[in-house]
């Protein structure tokens, strides 16, 4: 009944076999990141989050995947389906954080802003040259004194003539200082919501954009404190669709699907780490991996990557089939969230000092893990979300 292995095909810790349940094309996307991860990230990444800068070509290579834009379809976008979306998060998180991060933000959080929320002719004004990584996306909700309390913010956007014009602060805000389209959420005169594109920042009037120094994790890619005086933006360049929060939470709810997969990458990454070096390393004559405390440590970790994976997989069935929600999407990032942050302190702890170092990668995932724990609704707002789903009571406000 029982077969010898447990590992697929696959290259990478796959215990239940999920590896059967995916069509070849689903296979042909992850082994493209897979291959982009190992050949260019990870020989180069440690340098770039060392010095905390943006490792620029080795982000630009994210184009030739064929993976940008991730679900949006048409645009000169990838058109991916949800599982393809979860395994592309998965693979690039398991070899680093920031490169995730890039991706992310730019292909989901921006364009997924665009083009859920953009009018025909914005999605044709701007997707294009993004898909093509020809320009680089920012989205940018969070504000120094509005961090879970988004639905709150304070930047203010009042008419004038064929323009608005933008004043407040932004804080956070991912790829904002290499950015050629920044999206700044904000109210208007009326109170309504909405998503103000400003196209090439660094040239515009009473922006000011200052990378935020002293971040522990995810350090290579760049996250900025934003100042908006008095910044005139077309009209033309506010997001068609958008008048509430709930608008924008729509961008949001599909970023933690994401950020739920990216959870189990970055935990996965750990694992298999540790248990490379723990079948390698020996004290006491014989190698770590023979001793029962480091075994627990090893099922400990390779139990809770595969209930992250399994909840991401089903998670995707659920996205393809239109049944998804807030609470289930909240409840695999929360989950995936705080397992991904047990997990890579396991896998550091088992590679003793030599998991101490960013050279062996297991730190770097570590911390990772923090952000992740973080962003994308700190996991105190995401429990508090499905608990708002299970009781029909919010208890956020
Ligand atoms: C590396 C990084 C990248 C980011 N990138 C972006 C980006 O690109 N764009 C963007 O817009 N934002 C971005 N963010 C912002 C991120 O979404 C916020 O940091 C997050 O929403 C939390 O806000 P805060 O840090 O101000 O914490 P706070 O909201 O001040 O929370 C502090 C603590 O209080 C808890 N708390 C707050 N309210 C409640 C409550 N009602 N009940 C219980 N506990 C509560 C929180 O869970 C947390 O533990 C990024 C953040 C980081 C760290």
């Amino acid at each position: 009944m029982f077969t010898e292995k447990t590992m697929t095909d696959y290259r990478g810790f796959d215990f239940f076999k999920l590896d059967t349940f995916m069509t070849d094309q689903q296979k042909a996307v992850r082994q493209r990141v897979q291959d982009y991860v190992q050949q260019t990230v990870l020989p180069n990444i440690n340098s770039y989050w060392d010095k905390a800068e943006f490792p620029r070509e080795i982000a630009m290579g994210l184009k030739d995947l064929n993976i940008i834009g991730g679900l949006i379809r048409g645009y000169g976008s990838a058109g991916l389906d949800p599982l393809e979306m979860g395994l592309v998060m998965y693979e690039l998180s398991k070899g680093d954080g920031s490169i995730c991060t890039f991706f992310g933000v730019h292909s989901g959080l921006a364009m997924g802003s665009i083009g859920l929320l953009g009018s025909d002719e914005q999605r044709e004004r701007w997707l294009p040259a993004m898909s093509r990584l020809e320009k680089i996306g920012a989205f940018g909700l969070t504000e120094p004194t509005q961090g879970s309390d988004a639905v709150n913010i304070k930047t203010t956007a009042r008419k004038d003539g064929d323009d608005y014009i933008l004043n407040g602060a932004k804080r956070w805000i991912g790829n904002a200082s290499i950015a050629d389209l920044l999206i700044i959420w904000g109210r208007d005169e009326d109170g309504a919501f909405g998503g103000w594109v400003i196209e090439n920042p660094k040239a515009v009037e009473g922006l000011e954009i200052v990378d935020i120094t002293g971040k522990i994790g995810k350090r290579a890619i760049l996250n900025a404190d934003i100042r908006l005086t008095n910044v005139r933006v077309p009209a033309a360049n506010r997001l068609a669709k958008p008048r509430s929060f709930k608008d924008a939470g729509k961008v949001l709810g599909l970023g933690r699907y994401g950020v739920a997969w990216e959870a189990a990458g970055v935990a996965a990454g750990a694992f298999e780490l540790a248990l490379d070096y723990a079948k390698k390393r020996e004290q006491f004559g014989k190698p770590i991996a023979a001793n029962q405390l480091i075994q627990q440590k090893l099922v400990e970790m390779a139990t809770e990557v595969s209930t992250m994976q399994l909840i991401c997989f089903q998670m995707a069935q659920l996205l393809g089939s239109g049944q998804i929600n807030e609470g289930v999407s909240s409840m695999a990032k929360y989950n995936n969230a705080r397992k991904a942050r047990y997990v890579t302190q396991l896998a550091r702890e088992t590679m003793g000092g030599n998991g101490l170092l960013i050279e062996n990668h297991v730190a770097r995932l570590m911390m990772d893990a923090e952000i992740i724990y973080t962003y994308e609704g700190t996991n105190e707002i995401n429990l508090l979300l499905v608990g708002r789903e299970l009781t029909g009571i919010n208890a956020i406000t």
